[in-house]
């Protein structure tokens, strides 16, 4: 957890911090996830995964898979960044490429596991990731002195880390470790793939899929949501909205942080700056509440 001040001064903002998770073993906070998953797949007996990726979530399984001794099979758009196909080959873990999108490769592992009987890892179809991504809402809560900050901005793709957190403050609040106002909760998509924030909008009760998903922030660029109403029912309930920004904004919110801070955040967490500085302007955050800006990975992965 960073204190951001001089965006912060920039903004006219009172409270400004970013939790930081590009210090992960492979360079996102997938790793939360796939750690405790694998963990767990191995404890049950599972040996040989299948996975549909956009990236991050690939790279994460390669490490520990290889790392456990186990196999993974993974399923990747062939127009992902190369930094995945390196960081996943580098791990001796062959890649299976697909002419789509990430619910295509999605579609195409489900497949292949059901035929050779690999544990599909995909994102919430097994129940450990999201439990792995819990683990930021504790520390979050740890780093405000078990307090609450208003206002939580996540760049939002699947949406574990999301629907992850919330569970973590149902399981703080029962064990009393924490009490008091949620912090509302604003997804942050980008303008050509914001799905969820198209539903928030629109009071839909299920994500109807995008139509020609296009983002450089490959973590938001996930067209189909499948645990579509565990997010809408998690943004909802902690009275939070949907905000989409476009890809200059994000680019501009990168620099920014760089520039400023130091931090070179990934494009999904510089989104989150960009998604901020909209609500400012339209009036949806207030100047004087405590915010908490994502950084869900290293910037070094755009660099390539
Ligand atoms: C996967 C990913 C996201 C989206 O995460 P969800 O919790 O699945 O919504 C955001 N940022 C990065 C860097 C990612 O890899």
């Amino acid at each position: 957890m960073l204190e951001i001040p001089n965006l912060a001064e920039q903004l006219g903002l009172g409270e400004l911090y970013l939790k930081d998770e590009s210090s992960n073993p492979s360079g996102s906070f997938k790793a939360r996830g796939m750690a405790v998953a694998v963990s767990r797949a191995l404890e049950l007996g599972l040996r040989e995964f299948v996975l549909p990726t956009a990236g991050n979530a690939g790279g994460a399984l390669a490490v520990y898979t290889v790392r456990s001794g186990a196999t993974a099979h993974i399923f990747m758009p062939d127009d992902a960044p190369d930094v995945h196909r390196m960081e996943i080959e580098a791990a001796g873990i062959e890649i299976e490429f697909v002419d789509g999108l990430l619910d295509f490769a999605g579609q195409a592992a489900a497949e292949a596991g059901e035929k050779h009987g690999w544990f599909n890892m995909a994102t919430f179809k097994e129940p450990y990731r999201v439990e792995g991504k819990k683990i930021m809402g504790y520390e979050l809560l740890e780093d405000f002195g078990w307090e609450y900050p208003d206002v939580i901005l996540y760049p939002t793709g699947g949406g574990t880390g999301l629907v992850g957190m919330w569970k973590a403050f149902d399981e703080a609040e029962a064990l009393g470790w924490v009490s008091g106002e949620r912090p509302r909760m604003i997804t942050v998509q980008a303008e050509g793939c914001a799905p969820v924030v198209r539903a928030l909008r629109d009071g839909a009760e299920r994500v109807a899929p995008w139509e020609g998903a296009v983002t450089s922030a490959q973590g938001l660029r996930v067209p189909s949501v499948f645990a579509d109403r565990l997010i809408l029912r998690a943004v909802r309930e902690s009275k939070g909205v949907g905000v989409s920004v476009s890809e200059r904004d994000i680019c501009q919110a990168q620099k920014d942080l760089a520039e400023h801070e130091g931090i070179l955040a990934c494009l999904e967490g510089a989104a989150t700056l960009a998604g901020l500085k909209r609500l400012l302007a339209n009036g949806q955050i207030d100047h004087s509440e405590r915010i908490l800006l994502f950084n869900t990975g290293s910037g070094l992965k755009n660099l390539i």
